[in-house]
């Protein structure tokens, strides 16, 4: 199935975890796609698609908490692709701690990617797409966390809680323009932020789920694509919990 052929897809935090598993699937569905990434891993990610489709797949660095950066990221996307069809809004990093242990600087730096970045995403996509004349989705990447709290973890549930609100406000503004934009919303999913966790945390975690066990990277990307497809077409400014029935308990 070519769902997604000719449509340019730019995927933040792409060269990891579910980011690279959802670039994985766009690309296998026709997608061009851009790795959008502080890691320089995303080069011989994009190179190893081009062997395989040649001028497929870029690899922009971006520290999506940095607005030139952002801006520069939807420019190069456009001179090298022309247009961009679906973003998604995935770069996030992990946080640990009550408020009593974390500083002020922690906070800021879980804000600035978690919450800034998927804003300064957001932003410059809804320009590119209202500039370019044919509107786009977005899709971006909250969290379990945007719907339920956790203990012991304070910047990053706020963080993600204000994705879905982030969410719901574009999509009521822009749906007159025809521009869809969501939420995915994990459970524990196995991927290098989990994977820093020793093995009794990682139980506790897989005890949160009804379903028994961490979901895949995988299953996260098939809920993006979903969102991204025509499939969603009158879906928008909703939340999308995949997380094995986590926020259901
Ligand atoms: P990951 O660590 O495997 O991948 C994250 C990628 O983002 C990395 O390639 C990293 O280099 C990149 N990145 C980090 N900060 C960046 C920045 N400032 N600018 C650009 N790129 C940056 O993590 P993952 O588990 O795949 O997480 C992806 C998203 O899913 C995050 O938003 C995370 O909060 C969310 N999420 C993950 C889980 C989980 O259990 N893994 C659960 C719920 C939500």
């Amino acid at each position: 199935m070519k769902r997604f052929k000719d449509k340019v897809a730019i995927v933040t935090g792409g060269a990891s975890g579910i980011g690279l598993a959802t670039i994985r699937e766009f690309f296998a569905e026709g997608a061009k796609v851009v790795i959008a990434d502080f890691s320089d891993k995303g080069a011989d990610i994009a190179a190893e698609f081009n062997q395989e489709r040649s001028e497929s797949a870029l690899f922009i660095k971006v520290d999506v908490s940095q607005e030139e950066q952002v801006k520069n990221l939807f420019v190069e996307t456009v001179k090298f692709f022309g247009k961009v069809d679906i973003v998604f809004a995935n770069a996030g990093i992990a946080d640990q701690g009550r408020i009593t242990d974390i500083s002020l600087a922690d906070w800021d730096r879980i804000m600035g990617v978690n919450l800034t970045g998927v804003f300064l995403t957001d932003k410059f996509a809804v320009e590119q797409f209202l500039a370019q004349g044919s509107p786009g989705v977005i899709i971006n990447c909250g969290s379990a966390h945007s719907l339920v709290a956790k203990t012991g973890i304070t910047a990053y549930p706020a963080a993600k809680g204000g994705v879905k609100m982030l969410t719901q406000t574009l999509a009521n503004d822009y749906a007159k323009d025809g521009i869809r934009v969501n939420t995915v919303a994990p459970g524990y999913i196995e991927t290098p932020i989990i994977a820093r966790a020793n093995s009794e945390a990682k139980e506790r975690l897989v005890s949160l789920h009804p379903m028994g066990r961490l979901g895949e990277p995988r299953e996260i990307a098939r809920g993006v694509l979903f969102l991204a497809s025509e499939d969603a077409s009158f879906i928008t400014g909703t939340i999308l919990p995949i997380d094995g029935g986590y926020t259901s308990v």
